[in-house]
């Protein structure tokens, strides 16, 4: 799968469907400590990549990262649409500059649009983590899809005993501890999608 538009195209479908295969478990999460949403939210703008990936993807790479940011951000409502349409945006936007350039500028396009950090309880939990990753990782690390994928998992699983400092878990406090942060299991699903589809060399 060496074409660049064939694994974009991959890595976008697989990405999708797994939030919408998730849908549940995230609106649960977010019953928990914000207002039961999350889910139905990733669905909605997930199935409208999907239900346009086609002309999104006929796109130069860093023009379909941005129309599939736009996306997000008219379909889902929200925290999330206005973060990940960032993720994808300030991606597309440095998309030339190479891959973990083009995923360092997404994690400080979502810094600059959340207004938050590392430590917080969101999903920069895990975008960060694993963005510092792949920054100090070898070049040649042949095992580093594989590795990302674990270093997500981790990093989600530890927002189960973080206060919540932004979003509507905030508002919770001490009573947001004990709880996933759904934003953090949403990026954590994507990311592992996204690695199994780069980590598969067929
Ligand atoms: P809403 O909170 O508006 O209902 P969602 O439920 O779709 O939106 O998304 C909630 C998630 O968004 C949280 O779990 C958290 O990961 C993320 N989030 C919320 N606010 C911020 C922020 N300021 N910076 C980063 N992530 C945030
Ligand atoms: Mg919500």
């Amino acid at each position: 799968m060496a074409d660049t538009r064939q694994v974009m195209s991959a890595a976008i479908r697989a990405a999708a469907e797994v939030v919408i295969a998730h849908a549940e478990e995230l609106t649960a999460l977010d019953r928990a400590i914000g207002d039961g949403d999350h889910g139905i939210n990733m669905k909605r703008g997930a199935e409208a990549v999907l239900a346009t990936l086609d002309d999104i993807v006929a796109k130069p790479p860093g023009e379909a990262l941005k129309a599939a940011g736009m996306t997000l951000v008219m379909k889902i409502g929200g925290a999330s649409g206005p973060l990940y349409g960032s993720l994808l945006m300030g991606m597309g936007k440095a998309w030339t500059d190479g891959l973990a350039e083009s995923f360092a500028a997404g994690v400080a396009a979502v810094k600059a649009r959340g207004k938050s950090d590392r430590g917080q309880k969101t999903m920069l939990d895990v975008l960060i983590p694993v963005l510092e990753a792949w920054q100090a990782a070898p070049n040649d690390a042949h095992d580093l899809p594989a590795r990302l994928a674990a270093i997500a998992e981790s990093a989600m699983a530890a927002t189960r005993d973080m206060r919540a400092e932004r979003g509507r878990a905030y508002f919770l406090g001490e009573r947001s501890i004990g709880h996933i942060d759904p934003g953090a299991r949403s990026s954590c699903l994507m990311i592992q999608a996204v690695c199994a589809v780069l980590g598969d060399p067929s």
